[in-house]
């Protein structure tokens, strides 16, 4: 029976759509036996498959797969590929390239465990959430004997390789996932590059040495959030170092964090696995109680994770830090600190006047403090409830009201913290450190936190997100623009493919003196800025950025690369300023404990290369640089390793919302999609001419290959006489002012000839 259907607008211009392919011609009818198939958008968005029964032109009788059938203006359809190109192994592939087509390949492999594809030079993932069978020994033989080659990471891993090991080129490789989702798989993904790459150049053990980092550093680093059970908190850049013959050695590590306390659900994992794993004697040692004693742990319900044994964990960590040689002694510092940042948040103060002024209770939390670090009681007290100020050359002491200590007790915590993840890094990278015999090969997997949009965003949020941004540029870069500028330098014909740039939005966080990121530094440095007067100044300001939107109360809008995200700047300016006391600094110097003394020197180090403030009124005040900045300057640090590489990028996507398995959300899915750019990506890629070799280079290469010399010897002449001998066709080259440009695979034939005479 035919049904009315609401008529559906065709996200897509007709523009698009012929450009696509045509469905019939007027009158035409497809034959029972191949009847033709198109796309049909339900009302509620998903797109249905469905077989053309008639089509008059304007509108198209179709039948669906549940047997209805329905008569859609033509328009409002999208032509679907042929069967035979179900699921085929790069998009490019595909005849029609149209979002529902490149929906519909992804998760008809996705649902045959096929979760890698290629979209011409970028690879796609999707998370699986659950084991699939493509990983260890025997795949990496495979893909190094190059006796496999449907897509995948280890695909790309020995891409690079070749590469690095071919040419002087340093050769990156990039994990990122556009949108950013968190939990879509970069973390896992970036262990699975890791894993081959250390399969090949492994043989001194120090591969080994190399992937024993990542379950300390998880275990440091990340946290269970409302998104993902193992989340990154941190960002992270491993540079792999190979030898001339190939064989790794040696791996520099370098990490971008915000995070200061963990958001969501449960801390970071290292502080429960501690309770649960640490033996009878460090428990003693330590003062150890449950998890439920602790009250940084205890503000959320959330202890254990489904399918996880943190006293396993804790001994997988144990061992990870003795193959990367942080010795006994060392190991146990690092657990003291631990529980010393767990009983900082136990520390309790009691008012003594009327002014609000506290001392601090000398219970067992600030006892066993004091003895973890190495200090004495009453220097604890004076560091937490009194400040040391010079105002003009005079020291005077200033007694700290009862918020005023809790916020110096928190922001002791959360460097002692930030420092011992530091500090951790620094051992790692000695034990790894690259030999005399640096080559200057080297890999680089980049891992770095997604995109984040909850209910409700903080300062995390809004560093990570801008973290993204800027990596969403490293790629548009890449892929989009220098791509064809190269194109229109060269003078060939090219029409530009359209990409959203999103410079927009990083000028809106980077302008000086009037951006995100400048205005938030800014009303830190204010004495009576508050989080309502930097949303006042925000708005105030920047309201003209398309990118910004100004919202009630405390809050503000970012267009973002990945979608629109609602900022809080509740505890933004706390969180900005970082205000750890000089008071706090000098206490970890004194303490007869070692890893205290030598965080408090690398704090000193950092406030001596500040430039002072002229809004600071107190001297004594550690002249830090505020948490934005800092983070701004390791990003751009970051970045700038990244400008000088080859990269390859891999774009994680997350089917599902549940982390569960076998569950393909297509609005989800294509979401991401879109943010990644990845249709963008195939056109290019299939319309362009990736393979380009200057005049000279081409005449050079294969001139003697000519049967009948060239009318002239210039390079030029040489090249085209080639090409004619050659037969190669005037679509799939182009000629530009210093190269010739050819479509993907044309080059072969030549090569083949050349290498066989
Ligand atoms: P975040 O931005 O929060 O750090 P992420 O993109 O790094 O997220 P992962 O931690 O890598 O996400 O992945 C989340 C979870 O998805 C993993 O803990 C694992 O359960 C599952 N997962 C991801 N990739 C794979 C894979 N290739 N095979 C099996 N499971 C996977
Ligand atoms: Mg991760």
């Amino acid at each position: 029976p035919e049904v009315e259907l609401q008529e559906v607008e065709s996200p897509y211009n007709s523009k698009s759509v012929s450009r696509e392919g045509r469905l019939l011609d007027e009158g035409e009818e497809a034959s029972s036996a191949s009847k033709l198939q198109a796309w049909f958008q339900l009302p509620n968005g998903e797109w249905q498959l469905g077989k053309i029964n008639k089509s008059s032109g304007a509108d198209t009788v179709l039948s669906l797969p549940n047997g209805q059938v329905v008569s859609p203006k033509t328009e409002t359809l999208l032509p679907a590929n042929p069967e035979i190109l179900d699921g085929v192994d790069d998009l490019m592939q595909l005849s029609y390239l149209n979002e529902p087509s490149v929906l519909y390949n992804l998760q008809y492999r996705y649902s045959r465990d096929m979760i890698y594809t290629k979209a011409g030079p970028v690879l796609v993932a999707v998370n699986p959430f659950k084991e699939v069978h493509l990983y260890g020994k025997r795949f990496i033989e495979r893909y190094k004997r190059k006796s496999m080659d449907s897509p995948h990471v280890y695909g790309i891993a020995d891409a690079a390789i070749k590469e690095m090991l071919r040419g002087d080129i340093k050769v990156e490789f990039v994990l990122t996932c556009r949108i950013g989702e968190s939990g879509a798989g970069k973390t896992e993904t970036a262990k699975i590059a890791m894993q081959y790459l250390a399969a090949l150049g492994g043989g001194s053990g120090i591969e080994n040495e190399i992937l024993q980092t990542n379950p300390i550093l998880e275990a440091f680093g990340n946290a269970k959030t409302l998104r993902n059970d193992n989340s990154s908190r941190f960002g992270k850049l491993i540079e792999i170092h190979f030898n001339s013959a190939g064989k790794i050695s040696g791996a520099l590590i370098q990490t971008c964090k915000v995070v200061q306390c963990a958001v969501g659900e449960r801390s970071y994992h290292i502080f429960y696995q501690l309770l649960a794993g640490a033996s009878l004697p460090l428990k003693e040692k330590l003062n150890l109680k449950n998890v439920q004693d602790y009250k940084y742990l205890n503000q959320s319900t959330c202890y254990s994770i489904p399918g996880i044994d943190d006293a396993d964990r804790f001994r997988s960590v144990q061992e990870a830090m003795n193959v990367v040689h942080i010795s006994k002694e060392n190991q146990d510092l690092v657990f003291s600190m631990l529980a010393a940042v767990l009983w900082l948040g136990n520390v309790s103060f009691i008012v003594i006047d009327n002014e609000d002024h506290v001392e601090l209770v000398q219970d067992e939390g600030a006892q066993t403090v004091a003895s973890l670090i190495g200090c004495d009681v009453d220097d604890l007290n004076l560091a937490l409830t009194t400040r040391k100020m010079k105002v003009s050359n005079e020291s005077i002491v200033q007694k700290l009201t009862f918020s005023q200590a809790l916020d110096a007790r928190d922001a002791l915590a959360k460097s002692l913290y930030a420092s011992l993840f530091d500090w951790l890094v620094g051992q790692i990278n000695k034990s790894l450190a690259v030999g005399k015999a640096c080559t200057g090969k080297s890999i680089s997997i980049l891992d770095i936190y997604g995109f984040e949009s909850f209910n409700k965003n903080s300062f995390e949020q809004f560093c990570i997100n801008y973290a993204n941004e800027r990596l969403q540029q490293h790629f548009n870069r890449h892929l989009f623009k220098l791509e064809q500028e190269e194109y229109v330098q060269d003078g060939i014909d090219w029409t530009k493919v359209e990409f959203e740039d999103n410079q927009d939005c990083l000028n809106l966080f980077e302008k000086k003196p009037l951006g995100l990121l400048s205005l938030l530094d800014e009303e830190s440095t204010f004495p009576n800025g508050t989080d309502l007067t930097l949303a006042n100044k925000l708005k105030q300001h920047l309201s003209s950025n398309s990118c910004f939107r100004g919202e009630r109360g405390k809050s503000f809008a970012v267009q973002h690369y990945a979608g629109e995200v609602a900022y809080d700047t509740t505890g933004f300016l706390e969180k900005n300023r970082d205000l750890l006391h000089m008071d706090s600094i000098q206490l970890l110097s004194s303490c007869n404990c070692s890893l205290p003394q030598i965080f408090a020197s690398k704090m000193l180090e950092q406030s001596d290369n500040m430039p002072p403030n002229p809004y600071r009124t107190t001297v004594a005040d550690c002249q830090k640089l505020s948490v934005a900045t800092k983070f701004k300057g390791q990003l751009f640090q970051l970045m700038q390793r990244l400008e000088n590489t080859t990269p390859h990028f891999i774009r994680c996507i997350k089917p599902n919302n549940s982390q569960l398995p076998s569950i393909y959300e297509q609005a989800l899915v294509l979401q991401q999609l879109r943010c990644c750019g990845v249709l963008e990506v195939v056109r290019i890629s299939r319309s362009g001419y990736p393979t380009r070799m200057s005049h000279q280079k081409f005449a050079k290469r294969y001139g003697f290959l000519l049967l009948e010399s060239a009318a002239s010897q210039e390079p030029l002449s040489v090249s085209i006489a080639i090409l004619q001998q050659f037969n190669i066709l005037p679509d799939m080259y182009q000629v530009g002012y210093t190269k010739l440009f050819f479509r993907t695979g044309q080059i072969g034939a030549l090569e083949e000839t050349r290498n066989r005479t």
